[in-house]
């Protein structure tokens, strides 16, 4: 049995807590003395040493003490209780807007008192508002300041920090006769400062503690503990992954000689990565445990046919395959890719989405049914109940951040007693933090290598006053039998009027270009009227396609060799990225013009030119997640980034590499700690998105 002493103090047993404030607490999941001790202040005030009253700035926060010369009801606009506080340097008045009579009465009876609070300017000079005080009391004297940092811990609605403060202190008292339980294995990195040290450190820093870097998080009892907290993380992770193995999957051994059939009719080989990243899938889908494999590969490296491969071993051996796109677009564009390669070799092929027909959908739930669909491309319509497969043996899962968690889970759901294989593919490039913390329970292939024979697409940044020469560039590119895009974009949250700007763009740009064929898709379109216009652009029959970001992923257009993109500030580098991977598909050279509203940031120039320096979209993603932080980087809901106590992504990610080793070592030699490890960091809290 593991020794967990704090942990098996229930909170009940501290002075002052009573029902209502044991369920406060545990609404924030905290039960026993170890998840007090774990809950770590935000930041804090310095009350360590007095400040002299005429020493005082406008806007410090100080801790002053004097004697009380005065004790007024003052009606101003408001009323309010004025103490005049004086020490041998000056005075200050303390307000309270809100007061009490017996509050008046007791500082009216006393003569000394200590308060804390911000310096402001008041009618009488300087004073501060509602401060925090202690009155110099004969049964309860002021006594020494104390030599520590106050706290601030965060907290909930009706939880003061006095009350945080009274808890911790007895959570210390309860651990000065005790240890936190340490449970990282001994081959953890040498700490220079012990588990049980660095939290008492944090609840009780010094006065001379370095409060630069424990605002940064940099302070080795915090390092400490995020290397603890990010294994945690990894731990639980990693167990996630062990168990969706251990459920039942089908071994899928052979390709049937399909695969080879199909490579033999492509007019190019596979690339070394994509080779590599099919070995990765063969493996997995002859294990027989369910595959739950993640494939990253940037714009154009070449996802689909990877998918199509898939696809052949699962067919060969008898099961149907699901793919899914997040877009009609996209994937009626899959249903053309796979068609030309599939229908060759005899695959049946189905189709649906959320607009197909009625009479379509029952022939298509038939085959799906009778087994004579053995594959089928669609969007989320394919996780709709009525959807049922004969012998589902394959999920792909295309452009994987556009879909929701709980659609994954759906799609999951649909093997019945086995568990489908799973194969995610994003074109998102994930930084490796990223991908170590909230993906650690997938397996990662990497595509990082483009087809030979790609010109890299030149990125050139213009400001907004000279949009009449960028349409100018438009209308020679057009002219020369080219074609382009023009995307427009709008900080409102409102589609409706994204749609009506790309519309009043596209109007703009008939008018000042006569003679080209200029089409729209936004997001308001039906999918019918998007897939007319898209495939009139496909087919050259447009010349430059208006639209706004539901270009974004996949659109495949190889004769597209100019973009223009309307205040790429207002996006996301990943987003920008992915963008601008719709040109540069072709043989010919291929343009992106960042026009932007000038004047720029200083963040919104930094990442523009990464933009234009760069078209490596692993390189883009990290420098995005550097600028912006994990949480806007993919949106926090999305990347399943938990929320840390203690460790950042960012900062923390030298810790990644020791904290994935001391997980993988604890879940085999000590089972019982990891378990505890995880309880203690991340217990009730099923906080992680199941991506
Ligand atoms: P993405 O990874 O963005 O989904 P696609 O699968 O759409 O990329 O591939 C982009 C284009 O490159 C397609 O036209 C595809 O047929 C082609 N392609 C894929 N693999 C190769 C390869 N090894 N060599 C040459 N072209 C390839
Ligand atoms: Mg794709």
């Amino acid at each position: 049995m593991l020794d967990n002493k704090l942990a098996s103090i229930s909170v009940d047993q501290l002075k002052g807590v009573g029902p209502a404030l044991r369920d406060k607490l545990a609404k924030l999941n905290i039960n026993n003395v170890q998840d007090l001790l774990f809950h770590f202040p935000l930041r804090y005030q310095d009350r360590s040493r007095l400040t002299p009253i005429g020493a005082c700035f406008l806007g410090q926060e100080v801790l002053v003490e004097g004697e009380i010369r005065q004790v007024d009801v003052s009606f101003g606009k408001r009323r309010s209780l004025m103490v005049r506080l004086q020490d041998d340097t000056g005075v200050i008045n303390l307000r309270f807007f809100h007061f009490s009579g017996a509050q008046k009465t007791m500082l009216e009876n006393n003569q000394r008192l200590r308060a804390f609070g911000e310096i402001r300017r008041g009618l009488h000079g300087y004073e501060m508002v509602h401060p925090e005080y202690d009155v110099d009391q004969p049964s309860k004297p002021l006594g020494p300041v104390k030599p520590t940092l106050t706290p601030i811990y965060p907290s909930t609605d009706g939880l003061h920090q006095a009350s945080w403060r009274k808890l911790c202190q007895q959570a210390l008292i309860c651990l000065a006769r005790t240890q936190v339980t340490d449970l990282l294995p001994d081959s953890a990195p040498q700490a220079q400062i012990s588990l049980t040290e660095a939290v008492r450190y944090l609840h009780e820093a010094p006065f001379n503690a370095d409060v630069q870097a424990l605002r940064e998080g940099t302070h080795p009892a915090q390092q400490r503990l995020a290397l603890e907290e990010l294994t945690a993380h990894q731990v639980s992770m990693l167990l996630r992954k062990a168990q969706f193995k251990h459920q039942p999957g089908v071994a899928i051994p052979d390709n049937g000689g399909l695969v080879n059939e199909l490579l033999k009719r492509l007019p190019f080989s596979l690339t070394r990565a994509q080779q590599r990243v099919m070995h990765d899938i063969e493996l997995d889908l002859a294990s027989g445990q369910p595959m739950h494999r993640l494939i990253q590969g940037d714009v154009g490296s070449g996802k689909t046919i990877v998918a199509a491969l898939s696809a052949l071993y699962a067919i060969a051996n008898g099961f149907q395959v699901a793919i899914m796109a997040p877009t009609e677009i996209l994937a009626e564009q899959h249903l053309e890719a796979f068609s030309e390669w599939l229908e060759p070799l005899g695959i049946h092929i189905g189709w649906l989405t959320g607009s197909s027909r009625v009479k379509h959908r029952r022939e298509v739930l038939e085959g799906l049914a009778n087994n004579s669909i053995q594959l089928l491309i669609g969007t989320h319509a394919l996780f709709q109940e009525s959807v049922d497969f004969a012998k589902l043996g394959l999920v792909v899962i295309d452009e994987q951040h556009r879909f929701g968690v709980h659609q994954r889970l759906a799609l999951r759901e649909k093997g019945k007693d086995i568990q489908p294989h799973q194969l995610i593919m994003t074109a998102t490039p994930i930084p490796r933090t990223l991908a170590m913390s909230s993906y650690a329970d997938l397996d990662i292939s990497v595509i990082d290598e483009l087809p030979a024979g790609r010109i890299p697409i030149n990125t050139v940044l213009i400001d907004n006053a000279r949009r009449d020469q960028v349409i100018a560039r438009v209308a020679g590119a057009c002219d020369a039998g080219k074609q382009a895009y023009w995307v427009c974009t709008l900080i409102e949250e409102s589609e409706a009027l994204q749609c009506q700007a790309a519309e009043d763009c596209a109007n703009q740009l008939q008018m000042l270009l006569p003679n080209t064929r200029i089409g729209l898709v936004h997001g308001r379109m039906k999918a019918d009227e998007k897939s007319i216009v898209m495939d009139a652009f496909k087919r050259a029959e447009i010349d430059l396609l208006v639209a706004t970001t539901v270009i974004e992923v996949g659109v495949n257009v190889p004769n597209a060799s100019l973009m223009i993109i309307e205040n790429p500030e207002r996006l996301g580098l990943a987003q920008l990225h992915q963008l601008r991977g719709r040109v540069g598909r072709g043989s010919e050279a291929s343009h992106c013009v960042l026009m932007y509203q000038d004047p720029l940031s200083l963040n919104g120039k930094q990442r523009l030119k990464i933009m234009r320096e760069t078209t490596n979209g692993f390189i883009i993603a990290e420098e995005d997640l550097k600028l912006r932080g994990p949480g806007e980087f993919m949106g926090t809901r999305q990347t399943g980034v938990a929320q840390m106590k203690v460790a950042d992504l960012g900062r923390d990610a030298h810790l990644f590499d020791d904290a994935r080793q001391l997980a993988e070592l604890l879940i085999k030699k000590a089972p019982d700690k990891a378990e505890a490890l995880v309880q203690r960091w991340l217990a009730g809290a099923d906080r992680y998105a199941d991506a």
